[in-house]
């Protein structure tokens, strides 16, 4: 997917341009899916592609929805983040590239990671009730 930074601004709020297409981070316990308890899928906010099942998700205290792993091998990817003085390790969406938050190693069992991403970069896909 490749789309040039003036559609995203067309298709985006500014909250979410801002997070997804410039590195942006919402202030903590200010994001909609911090906390968050329904069943279903967190998608990107950008292009649908399915990040995070709430299986995973937990609260990390933090401020920002947290997950110990990922949906799939397709749902994000890592890069070295090296602003604001520190080495982080991020986490863009694998099909837009859209920024979604950092990961860390101090994440509870069996992963041992924190997922912790912008509540702007996600849209929630709810799992239908069996009736
Ligand atoms: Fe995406």
């Amino acid at each position: 997917m490749n789309k040039d930074e003036s559609e995203w601004k067309l298709t985006l709020s500014p909250e979410q341009f801002k997070v997804l297409r410039q590195c942006g981070t919402e202030p903590p316990f200010t994001g909609k899916y911090v906390h968050h308890k329904e069943n279903g899928v967190y998608v990107c906010a950008g292009c649908g592609n399915e990040l995070f099942s709430s299986n995973t998700k937990y609260e990390s205290g933090s401020g920002w929805p947290s997950f110990w792993d990922q949906l799939s091998d397709d749902s994000v990817e890592r890069k070295i983040d090296k602003s604001h003085g520190m080495t982080r390790i991020e986490i863009v969406c694998k099909k837009c590239g859209g920024h979604l938050g950092h990961v860390f190693d101090d994440g509870p069992n069996p992963t041992g990671l924190r997922y912790c991403i912008n509540s702007l970069s996600l849209d929630f896909k709810k799992t239908e009730e069996d009736t």
